[in-house]
């Protein structure tokens, strides 16, 4: 499952990490370097759920995954 950790003093929320420890780990290298190791008020680590592919997205997923089959039977032939 997907965890970003956010820090409200600077505004910022990391890359989602699948792990809860990735996310923890991003906050205290964070904390290292912006806060002096202190904590900042209201920091946290959010679950980041992941998100569903648009209908346009999903679209151009299945034509490349067609492109790479098409290709695939060619070379077999
Ligand atoms: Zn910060």
């Amino acid at each position: 499952m997907p965890h970003r950790y956010r820090c409200p003093v600077c505004a910022i929320r990391s890359r989602p990490y699948w792990t809860r420890a990735g996310a923890q780990e991003h906050g205290r290298a964070h904390r290292r370097r912006y806060h002096g190791g202190d904590h900042p008020d209201g920091e946290r680590i959010v679950y980041a759920p992941v998100r569903r592919l648009e209908r346009g997205e999903l679209a151009a997923v299945l034509i490349v995954v067609a492109l790479l089959a098409v290709a695939l039977v060619q070379r077999l032939v």
